[in-house]
């Protein structure tokens, strides 16, 4: 009979490093696995989940998410439904108090989920979103992804490929699942795991579901779901080959990760003419700082300038002006303009307009003196 160490070379590999993560209502472990006969002994039939990222390196570069190799894209279809969720948080409290006994309570729980997910058919709309997205797929590649029930109130999706290694993952996932969600308006595709890579863990192939007690198992895009629950609820292994479900995503996936990454110089460049304008903004300011004169043994400072000693980097910044929240009421908007000659806030029963003098004097509560005092140390007469 065809077993799950089999199974489990298929899909996972037997030349990579994966990061798998033990996950209980009392703990989560991360355990680094390098051999399927390691994952069986771990695996105890529950509670592990599987991060898809491979790790080329070392321990150490886990957290990371530029020095993994992906082989796969991992799409997780999920419904929210707020009576299994009742449900799941009645089992994860009594397991919390008794982990290791199964109480009849629990138990009765445990069927009531199951009949919700089977009598009800509460997966039916993930399921069907991750076909849909399956035929695409197809269509596109030739092959079918590999289609994963969770055993509880969702589906995963799996689109293998050669090992590539990204600039930006995260990004490009994204860009590639916003696509989908878009085209197919898919509701239950979940942004998390397509966002940041440490978050895509998934269940394991034939582990059972802590909470449903069924298991995740494979299904084709014939089958119903009827049949999906079936093998659900009684999981056969049955043969697999990577080879049947292969595509060369990994030829498209560095060109968007390209695009991603001309995208990021492109926001880096205009950032940096923003900075350019803004110092060029400052030397004009300088020089007429010194047309303005000197009052003194100080100098006049231009507003501008003395608002973002004070307050810090502006909410935003125009040719003439800048803003910020106004410091003298509960300002919720940049309410507060800061010219050259003046602070001026529009909101009724505010400050109206200050110039520097009075800013400084109503700002830090200060006398005339005082004020005086801190100009000459901090606008020095040149
Ligand atoms: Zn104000």
């Amino acid at each position: 009979m065809y077993n799950l160490i089999e199974f489990f070379k298929e899909f996972y590999g037997e030349s990579f490093i994966r990061d798998y993560r033990r996950i209980s209502p009392i703990e989560t472990r991360r355990f680094i696995v390098q051999s399927p006969k390691v994952l069986i002994r771990l695996l105890n039939g529950e509670y592990i989940y599987s991060n898809h990222y491979m790790s080329v390196n070392s321990r150490e570069e886990r957290n990371s998410t530029t020095s993994k190799a992906m082989d796969r894209l991992f799409m997780d279809f999920d419904t929210d439904d707020q009576c299994l969720k009742d449900i799941k948080n009645k089992i994860v409290d009594i397991q919390m108090k008794k982990p290791h006994n199964i109480l009849q309570e629990e138990q009765e729980l445990i069927h009531q989920y199951q009949d919700i997910l089977i009598e009800d058919k509460v997966a039916e709309t993930p399921i069907n979103e991750a076909k849909r997205v399956a035929k695409l797929i197809y269509d596109t590649f030739g092959v079918y992804p590999i289609l994963v029930f969770s055993g509880a109130k969702g589906c995963h999706l799996y689109i293998p490929y050669n090992p590539v290694l990204l600039n930006f993952p995260n990004k490009t996932i994204e860009l590639i699942c916003n696509d989908y969600t878009s085209r197919f308006n898919l509701t239950t595709l979940d942004p998390a795991p397509s966002r940041d890579a440490n978050a895509r863990i998934s269940r394991i192939p034939y582990t059972r579901h802590p909470i449903s007690g069924m298991y995740a198992v494979l299904f084709g895009i014939e089958d119903d779901y009827t049949t999906i629950m079936e093998k659900s609820v009684n999981p056969v292994v049955e043969p697999f080959k990577m080879q049947n479900h292969m595509t060369d995503f990994d030829k498209y996936l560095p060109e968007i990760d390209m695009h991603v990454s001309k995208m990021k110089e492109l926001e880096k460049q205009q950032r940096d003419l923003q900075n350019y304008r803004r110092r060029l903004r400052n030397q004009r300011k300088c020089n007429r700082r010194v047309n303005i004169g000197i009052k003194g043994r100080y100098r006049v400072p231009d507003c501008r300038d003395l608002a973002q000693d004070i307050l810090g980097v502006p909410e935003a910044d125009y040719e003439d002006y800048i803003t910020y929240k106004c410091p003298f009421h509960s300002d919720k908007h940049p309410s507060m303009s800061v010219y050259n000659e003046n602070f001026f806030c529009g909101v009724s029963g505010c400050v109206g307009a200050l110039n520097y003098w009075n800013f400084l004097k109503k700002y830090y509560n200060m006398a005339d003196a005082e004020v005086r005092d801190y100009l000459i140390d901090n606008y020095p007469e040149n």
